[in-house]
């Protein structure tokens, strides 16, 4: 029997690894393996296709191609240049936007590009703008002081970590949070809901350079227009960091005031989450910031990864094509049919439902600690990952939370019948399982894990991940 494209590439593939390090391509045939038996709720991850992940493996990795497409600080960078273009114009065409800069190596670094721009757009400082002018040796030690001053300690107002916000909207693990004076605005402590209102006054009160929007948490929309509307209102330049959702706005789910880049003045994201791409970060802007962006790498990028970026066009044309609409779709649909099935089941939801890709389970309603819940349903076969509620009291490591998301099993192809019985699973492992004597420990019976275990198994069966690609 003759094997089909990707059977055959990824079989040789693992041959020529195998006959140098065998260790290496035994490591990811298991990853396969673990990939496929494992019910994958992780909100932030995926499964990009097959010419994705083989655009990955070739000699654009061996390049390097500082600058941007036709002017490089190398030469011999005129293949490069054609991928970078195809996947700038890509991203443009699917998302409406006028520049996009696709070198960034992942989201935190999209975010650091943004940030940059912005600071080298509003901040007034004539150190800055003859350095930007490239008279850099004209500057003396007063100008490079007044410089750092000048940039430094300017205001961000993000979403709060335990809200739904990320660690790159100010807070003091990232560097963001270091650079930044930053406040943050929480939700409703009733709904869980953004309360406009409250933005606005956090926002008057602080009058912040930068507004940020954007979540890794919120299992809700967000309103663009108004926010907007809130940062035109104190003059602060708005971010909007969309590396959850960007594959609901690919695929025309969030549109209209929910759409973020016809209201930002600047759009991060990943393109491996609901994407669906290579792991990487993209920046999408106006031609007002657009030259600031386009000086990412060097200024905050090590050189840019053109095998990455030439993933990125595969995957963004993948994107482009209309059944790429319809699974985003289905993405909205399962999350909102495994809440039904958990709220069905007695389980608390924070906000009491969703409307995108994710669902936040308060698992203190169980009686148990987020990293005790996340423990007990690995043992079950099932992948999710901990997460803080609003309010927290069991703080950020132990958290009270459960994120999960269905953008990984909408790719395998399974639908709402699936998410109930995958709901049916997640209670029956969090209404057996009881907390031990620390938070991190907790009791569940093995055959009860090992009987869970079996029964998402059987679930996935009929779901077959990459079902093209047969390793022998
Ligand atoms: N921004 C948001 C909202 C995220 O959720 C994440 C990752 O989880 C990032 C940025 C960082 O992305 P990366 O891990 O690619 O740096």
């Amino acid at each position: 029997m003759s094997l089909n494209a990707e059977s055959t590439a990824f079989r040789s593939a693992l041959e020529v690894i195998r006959a140098v390090e065998p260790r290496v391509a035994d490591a990811i045939g298991a990853e396969l393996a673990d990939q496929r038996e494992s019910l994958k709720l992780i909100a932030s991850e995926n499964y990009a296709s097959p010419a994705t992940l083989l655009t990955m493996g070739n000699w654009f990795s061996d390049k390097y191609a500082e600058g941007t497409v036709g002017r490089r600080f190398y030469a011999g960078c005129q293949n490069v240049d054609t991928v970078e273009a195809l996947a700038a114009e890509h991203a443009k065409e699917l998302f409406g936007a006028a520049h996009a800069y696709v070198q960034p190596h992942s989201g935190i670094d999209a975010n650091l590009v943004a940030f940059w721009a912005i600071l080298a757009d509003r901040v007034e400082s004539p150190a800055l703008k003859k350095a930007q002018v490239r008279q850099v040796n004209d500057l003396t030690e007063a100008d490079w002081f007044a410089l750092r001053r000048e940039l430094g300690n300017q205001r961000m107002l993000g979403m709060s970590l335990d809200s739904g916000g990320h660690l790159t909207h100010g807070f003091r693990p990232n560097i963001s949070g270091k650079m930044f004076d930053q406040r943050s605005y929480g939700t409703d402590p009733v709904t869980g809901l953004i309360d406009y209102d409250r933005v606005a006054e956090a926002a008057r009160e602080f009058k912040p350079l930068i507004l940020v929007a954007g979540y890794s948490a919120y299992p809700r929309k967000v309103n663009f227009r108004i926010m907007r509307e809130i940062a035109d209102s104190v003059g602060a330049t708005f971010m909007v960091d969309m590396a959850h959702f960007a594959g609901l706005v690919a695929g025309k789910v969030f549109t209209g005031d929910f759409d973020p880049v016809p209201h930002a003045h600047i759009v991060t994201t990943t393109t491996h989450k609901s994407l669906r791409g290579p792991r990487g970060g993209m920046v999408l802007c106006g031609p007002e910031l657009a030259d600031q962006v386009d000086r990412g790498c060097p200024m905050v990028l090590g050189g840019p990864l053109p095998h990455v970026m030439a993933a990125k066009a595969v995957a963004l044309a993948e994107a482009r094509r209309p059944d790429f609409a319809d699974y985003a779709q289905r993405i909205v649909d399962n999350a909102q049919a495994l809440a039904e099935g958990l709220l069905s089941r007695g389980t608390k939801l924070v906000t009491g439902g969703t409307e995108n890709h994710l669902v936040l389970l308060d698992v203190s309603g169980y009686g148990l600690t987020g990293r005790q819940a996340e423990q007990a349903l690995l043992d079950s076969g099932i992948v999710t990952n901990r997460n803080a509620v609003p309010q927290d009291p069991n703080g950020a490591w132990y958290t009270s939370g459960i994120r999960i998301g269905t953008p990984a099993l909408t790719t395998r192809g399974l639908g709402t019948a699936e998410m109930d019985q995958t709901a049916e699973l997640i209670h029956t492992v969090l209404s057996q399982t009881t907390p031990g004597e620390s938070k991190a420990k907790y009791v569940l019976d093995p055959a009860l894990a090992d009987k869970v275990s079996k029964q998402a198994t059987e679930l996935l069966a009929g779901f077959p991940l990459y079902p093209a690609v047969d390793l022998g």
